[in-house]
């Protein structure tokens, strides 16, 4: 068990990352603007070591307006004076704490989106630094880590968690067996469509085995999968052996990947979306998947939209006014190795 490199960032706290026990506070994100001009952004932390053993990163908040994974990681913690494991969980409930608190999917510091800042900058704007610190200071320190994504406000989607493919085989395998573990109905293998400047990439270059999911989402909690990010939690840390528990029940999940940019639909204009189906359902390519009506030039007919593809439906858009080009369903199709 080691402790973060603390002078690598600017980023401080006063907790104690090795002494045996749980600890409780902040991370202090120093950030002088016309709000806060002497103090600092605190973005909650908890420590929580339990004699020798791996390191677990928990972060939720990544996004500011996704909520399952932060009430699943504070459910936790109101456990964790009496859950008995081996190791050290770290949690971050709020990682981009300013924008959770503004339930902002970027933060309003700087208007940046923490998931493309990696691999941040310790002299940058804010999320950058927060970036870093993710990436440089604590996860060299971890064995493994999950990243807590849901639909947000925009969006929703059907429970996934996502695995990176890596080139490295071990890792690769590392990443698909706490997928696995984790036991949602889906595992969404990323490859190609994957962003270098994500946490997951981050995991990656530091050879960390890390899952993120994505859980629900339309701005609010949503009870089923706050259940199933909690009881995830807890079966990757009997995978990891942090912890000794009866079986909880196991889902066998689907492969799934994003095979192509093109199995995506996009709005062709703005307007009005009623979708024909929902989130997890499966569609046909050319199908119906809705109707678009040009609300601002209501001489023009309704607009027909079909599905790019045919496979499962990952994501769709919770809004619905849209504008052109915004994302309306993604389709996953099943996972082939090959794709990588
Ligand atoms: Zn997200």
């Amino acid at each position: 068990m080691r402790n973060p490199d603390w002078h690598l960032t600017r980023i401080t706290t006063h907790l104690d990352f090795m002494a045996e026990g749980l600890r409780c506070g902040d991370l202090r994100l120093k950030w002088s603007n016309a709000e806060m001009p002497l103090g600092y952004w605190p973005i909650p932390a908890a420590v929580c070591v339990r004699g020798e053993g791996p390191t677990l990163l928990l972060a939720g908040g990544t996004h500011g307006d996704e909520f399952e994974g932060p009430t699943a990681l504070m459910r936790l913690l109101a456990r964790l004076p009496e859950l008995r494991f081996q190791g050290r969980l770290i949690l971050f409930p709020a990682l981009n704490a300013p924008a959770v608190a503004r339930s902002s999917r970027v933060s309003p510091l700087d208007g940046a989106n923490l998931n493309r800042a990696f691999p941040g900058d310790a002299n940058g704007q804010p999320t950058a630094m927060i970036a870093h610190l993710v990436e440089s200071v604590v996860l060299p320190v971890c064995d493994a880590a999950i990243d807590f994504h849901s639909g947000g406000k925009a969006s929703v989607f059907a429970d996934s968690v996502l695995a990176t493919r890596c080139e490295d085989r071990t890792l690769h395998e590392a990443n698909l067996a706490l997928a696995h573990a984790f036991a949602g109905p889906r595992i969404w293998v990323l490859g190609a469509q994957n962003d270098d400047r994500s946490f997951n990439a981050a995991a990656k270059r530091r050879g960390v085995p890390m899952i993120a999911t994505e859980l629900s989402g339309g701005g609010g909690v949503d009870p089923a999968s706050v259940n199933l990010a909690h009881d995830g939690i807890l079966r990757c840390m009997r995978h990891l052996r942090m912890i000794d528990l009866a079986p909880l029940p196991v889902h066998t999940p689907r492969l799934l990947e994003i095979a192509s940019a093109d199995h995506t639909l996009y709005a062709p204009c703005q307007g009005l979306f009623l979708p024909s189906f929902g989130p997890g359902e499966e569609v046909t390519a050319h199908a119906p998947a809705g109707t678009l009506y040009p609300l601002f030039e209501p001489e023009r007919p309704p607009v027909a939209l079909a599905f790019p593809a045919s496979g499962v439906v990952l994501a769709r858009i919770n809004r619905g006014f849209v504008e052109r080009g915004e994302m309306l369903a993604t389709i996953a199709t099943p996972y082939r190795e090959a794709n990588g």
